[in-house]
């Protein structure tokens, strides 16, 4: 007996016009729907027509029912994954799944569709040719510094989802690493009757929310660290010190005295041994 496809199946993020109809085909003659929430799923699918055995698969069974879910698939039925919103796997359950059915050599494919980052990033205004996707930032503290701080020095535009109870600790958190006047699309209740897509700097909208009360889901776009800004800080910094106390920041980042030399000539624009000589006195 051959065994069955597992279907990737994208649904709306609020708009429930927002399905492809290859998406609303598939569901229909699945054998099998795994939801993240049935009861949450039975209004689009019912919107739809669409009558199939659910079963649930969510953050907290995904291992053992992913297991079921693959016997299932081995014995040749096929299954549709959707989420409760948007495209499943990206910051939600699905990845075990996707990852065990692979390794048992059972065919995956991914039927493409709304997608809350992509959604967001496409109308923030924002440079979209590169970009990085954090998702939700970790809820450990220690962990979540450590994500904040590789964004300090990140240049291609950074895309986060957050929930509305969180919004202001991280929009602070954000203007503390990434400073005040960068500037950010703070996105919510997208494809939705209020969708909204304010264009701000972190300052502002911190200032913004100290009044207003975060409603809905957001996705925050930010601008990356630009060329001018890195400029201006590395401008700054020279300013304020000593060129021993220059040698001493590069070598502290784990350079070769020749390296942090090499490094600092070109920061300077002046000779290395203008710089040994200078050193030297
Ligand atoms: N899989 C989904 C996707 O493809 O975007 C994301 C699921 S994740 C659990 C939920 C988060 O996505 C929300 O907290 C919010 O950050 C974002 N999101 C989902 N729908 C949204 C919408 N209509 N407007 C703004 N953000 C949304």
């Amino acid at each position: 007996m051959s065994c069955g496809t597992l279907f990737i199946c994208a649904t709306p993020i609020g708009n429930r016009e927002d399905i492809s109809a290859r998406a609303v085909r598939i569901l229909k003659e699945a054998d099998l729907i795994a939801a993240e929430d049935t009861r949450h799923s039975l209004g689009l699918l019912e919107y739809y027509g669409i009558r199939k055995p659910l079963i649930s698969y969510h953050e907290h069974n995904k291992y053992e029912r992913a297991e079921e879910l693959v016997g299932l698939l081995l014995e040749g039925k096929n299954i549709a994954l959707i989420s409760d919103a948007g495209t499943p796997v990206i910051s939600d359950p699905g990845e075990v799944l996707v990852i065990m059915a692979r390794e048992a050599g059972i065919p995956v494919t991914s039927l493409p569709g709304p997608c809350a980052l992509i959604t967001a990033l496409t109308l923030s205004g924002i440079a979209a040719r590169r970009f990085v996707f954090e998702g939700f930032l970790p809820m450990e503290s220690r962990e979540r510094k450590e994500v904040l701080e590789s964004l300090r020095e990140e240049t291609r535009t950074i895309v986060l989802y957050e929930a509305p109870h969180r919004l202001r600790k991280t929009l602070q958190e954000l203007r503390e690493t990434l400073g005040g006047e960068r500037a950010a699309c703070l996105c919510r209740e997208l494809t939705k009757i209020h969708e909204e897509a304010l264009s701000l700097t972190l300052d502002e909208a911190v200032s913004l929310y100290r009044e207003k009360e975060p409603r809905g889901e957001y996705v925050l776009v930010i601008a990356g660290k630009s060329a001018e800004e890195k400029d201006a800080e590395k401008r700054s910094s020279w300013e304020s010190r000593s060129p021993e106390e220059h040698l001493k920041a590069y070598l502290d980042r784990g350079l070769t005295k020749k390296e942090a030399i090499k490094a600092m000539a070109e920061d300077f624009a002046v000779s290395r041994n203008t710089l040994y000589a200078l050193l030297m006195k």
